[in-house]
């Protein structure tokens, strides 16, 4: 067989990496794609090494994690082809997606790109007609290379320039897993993430909130979007939200998410959740942010409670004494 390159985009999921490696068993050098937005693979960000090392000691593979967030949040913002169930604009994730392993695959010169996608796997994004649109607008025509189904779908330049043996490729259809697992088995694959989930827009009550969101503030930023998946979301008026953690992880991310202009509010001497209020800190404001964090602090049965904060992030300079808010103060806030 002729030598040959190329990217596959490795989502992760048990699909991507039999693709990959069916591709790998042909002798052929395939470096992972693994994008990350604030919607899926987030947590990776800032531990790239160590998932990478992951996936090399796992399964054998060598990728590259890239983060798209800013990009995406365009796409999301208007996607041509619609949202799916949810928030999810799937057709035109893929073709974003994909137009971009193609840029990196046309850089580096590789030969040819590899997904891990089913045919007829989603009922969307999977199906036949759309997998043509994908590519088409993608420009990945002739060479985006689907090893699991390919003997289902048209030759591609690899297998007819004889860089891939078509032979050895599979024509998996359908949504049962079968066939995937018993693969897995056969290529020593033991440890990989269950199917589906991962891609907060498709998760519902998130995709509310991230979808109630961008109609508001349809130039959301990656640190915003991230801000929507920590903790309880309050709207106190059309600028002002308040987030307050429920758990000491949730009270970190807050402070690394805190940005200027944003304030801190906590309960004094009470270890409790910690509010971010982003928007304008007037004194009403404040003191309804107060009241809530304090219903959610253990003092919330006390009739008044001192609650301190500040604008650095770090100091909490500012006092003030509040009653917890009652059920009925907030019903109407809840985001
Ligand atoms: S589920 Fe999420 S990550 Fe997957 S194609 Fe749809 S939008 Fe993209």
């Amino acid at each position: 067989m002729k030598k040959g390159r190329a990217f596959s985009l490795l989502s992760g999921g048990l699909d991507s990496l039999l693709a990959t490696r069916l591709i790998m068993d042909q002798g052929i050098e395939v470096v992972g794609l693994h994008f990350i937005t604030p919607f899926f693979g987030y947590q990776k960000k800032g531990q790239e090494a160590r998932y990478q090392e992951r996936w090399k000691e796992l399964y054998g593979i060598d990728a590259r994690i890239i983060d798209v967030g800013d990009e995406y949040l365009r796409i999301l913002r208007n996607p041509r082809y619609g949202y799916g169930r949810n928030f999810n604009p799937c057709v035109d994730c893929k073709i974003f997606l994909f137009s971009r392993a193609k840029d990196i695959m046309e850089e580096e010169k590789a030969d040819f790109l590899v997904t891990g996608e089913v045919l007829g796997q989603r009922p969307m994004s999977q199906r036949r007609d759309t997998m043509r649109i994908v590519e088409r607008d993608s420009g990945t025509e002739g060479f985006l290379l689907r090893p699991l189904c390919a003997q289902l779908m048209k030759p591609t330049r690899p297998e007819l320039e004889g860089i891939v043996d078509r032979e050895k490729l599979l024509g998996i259809t359908g949504r049962g897993r079968k066939p995937q697992m018993e693969l897995a088995e056969r290529m020593e694959i033991r440890h990989y993430p269950a199917p589906a989930g991962g891609c907060l827009l498709t998760d519902p009550e998130m995709a509310k909130r991230i979808r109630k969101f961008f109609n508001q503030s349809p130039q959301a930023t990656v640190n915003e979007i991230l801000l929507l998946q920590v903790g309880r979301h309050f709207q106190l008026s059309e600028d002002q939200h308040l987030v307050v953690g429920r758990r000491e992880e949730e009270n970190e991310r807050l402070m690394e998410l805190f940005r200027e202009g944003d304030t801190l509010l906590r309960v004094q001497g009470i270890p409790g959740p910690l509010g971010l209020l982003r928007g304008r800190a007037d004194e009403e404001g404040l003191r309804m942010a107060g009241s809530i964090v304090a219903r959610y602090s253990k003092a919330k049965d006390q009739d008044r409670v001192e609650v301190h904060y500040g604008k650095d992030g770090e100091t909490f300079p500012g006092r003030l004494f509040v009653s917890p808010a009652g059920e009925g103060q907030i019903s109407g806030l809840r985001f």
